[in-house]
């Protein structure tokens, strides 16, 4: 049998073609599919359309060798993915006793009868193997068209996530060319998309021509770079060498900016530190409005090292909450590093804790002078033996701002936390 190397990924769902509903599953079967050696040459989203979706799947089925559908797989009659590969490939449908009586049992453990539209769920096209759906009612579909095979996942993504993960481990595994490919994401923060290619593309036209070659793309959004790194090799244990080199060189390249290589956020990278340190931090906030502190205890486990946060907006309460002296925003404006670093120290010595971060600054679209323009943001981080303060001029919307004004704030903690 022909090694399965090319797959295409059919999203279906007329929800995924509105602005409301993202198609997150491809992303899923795309990086499972890659762990196994098996590249997605490309996808399409589809709405539940037996004329499009039909289309779709005669030209899936010319250029790939393996046809991945997501959705359309429920009981009511816009979900039409069963139907519509059954006649694309000339299979008849037959209800599969076996399925329609594990779906009644689902129901009757909650107290309910099962509706009879849900008997759709239990056909199945002839030639078809059933995969097991732990997670709900409709089961997987394994088909077979000479070489090519054509999978069928219902699209709720918890229980996708099942079957493919039964699949990866089984037959896919089986089926493919035994080449594994491996990919990694260094993340680095301050410093620019063309500093930082500046600084590695010796290291890309090295790696490009290794043994096990790895290909690298960047990535750049403001306030954050990724730079992807991805390997292909005959085992699992080679790719992921080559990919380890890379993205260690690509560190010592890059020094203190890059501050991840393991999908870490610099939230999770700045906890790791203040735990290994036991230290507690505390935060004094203004144009963020709660963000630097939000993105502090979206790691779980932060408890151990968050002590507070303080969103003082108005300037009055930068007085009376954290007590930076109105003086000094009368002299240097709230939006200025001496405030900020009074509201580092003010917070920091209020909560009694070791780091103490302070955030002002103007998110726009109003509030900007000639001087101080929107986007004008000043950070400062105390600690026992120091306090430092940077002024940054942000671009971008909004939004934006108050990414980069977070993530400004938790590189200095970061870099202080390093040194
Ligand atoms: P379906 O299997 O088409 O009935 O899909 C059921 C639900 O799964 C939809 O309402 C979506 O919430 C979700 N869903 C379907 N397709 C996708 C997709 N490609 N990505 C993320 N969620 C999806
Ligand atoms: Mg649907």
């Amino acid at each position: 049998m022909k090694p399965l190397r090319r797959a295409a990924i059919l999203a279906v769902g007329s929800e995924l073609l509105t602005p409301s509903r993202l198609d997150t599953n491809s992303l899923h079967i795309t990086e499972q599919l890659n762990l196994l050696g098996i590249d997605v040459v490309f996808k399409s989203v589809i709405g539940d359309d037996r004329e499009e979706l039909a289309r779709a799947i005669r030209g899936a089925l010319d250029r790939a060798d393996l046809v991945v559908c997501s959705g359309g797989l429920g009981p009511t009659d816009d979900d039409v993915t069963r139907d519509v590969v059954a006649a694309v490939l000339g299979r008849p449908l037959a209800e599969d006793e076996r399925i329609t009586a594990r779906i009644r049992a689902r129901f009757e453990a909650r107290g309910l009868r099962m509706p009879d539209i849900n008997r759709r769920q239990a056909m199945v096209p002839a030639g078809a193997v059933v995969l097991h759906n732990p997670n709900g009612t409709a089961p997987g579909l394994w088909l077979e068209e000479g070489d090519r095979v054509i999978v069928l996942l219902p699209g709720p993504p918890r229980e996708l996530k099942g079957i493919l993960a039964a699949l990866v481990e089984g037959e896919l595994r089986a089926r493919a060319s035994g080449l594994a490919i491996v990919r990694r994401t260094v993340r680095v923060a301050g410093r620019t998309e063309s500093h930082t290619e500046e600084a590695v593309r010796p290291l890309y036209n090295e790696r490009a021509q290794a043994a096990v070659p790895v290909t690298a793309t960047i990535l750049a959004s403001l306030g954050q770079i990724e730079l992807h790194l991805s390997a292909r090799a005959a085992s699992r244990e080679q790719a992921e060498a080559a990919v380890d080199l890379a993205s260690r060189q690509v560190e010592e390249a890059l020094g203190l900016d890059a501050f991840s290589r393991d999908g870490r956020t610099l939230e999770e990278v700045v906890g790791a530190l203040l735990v290994e340190r036991g230290l507690r931090i505390a935060v004094a906030e203004s144009c963020t409005g709660g963000l630097l502190t939000s993105r502090l205890t979206d790691v779980a486990g932060s408890s151990r090292y968050v002590d507070c946060g303080v969103v003082a907006y108005a300037n009055e309460e930068k007085t009376a909450l954290l007590g930076v002296p109105a003086a000094l925003i009368e002299a240097h404006g709230a939006v200025s590093e001496p405030v900020a670093v009074a509201m580092a120290e003010g917070v920091r010595a209020r909560a009694g804790t070791d780091v103490g971060v302070g955030v002002t600054g103007i998110a726009g679209p109003g509030g900007g002078t000639p001087l101080k323009p929107v986007g004008t943001v000043a950070v400062a981080a105390a600690m026992p033996q120091q306090t430092r303060s940077r002024l940054f001029r942000f671009v971008g919307d909004r939004q934006l701002v108050k990414f980069q004004a977070s993530q400004a704030a938790l590189d200095l903690v970061r870099r202080m936390l390093l040194q």
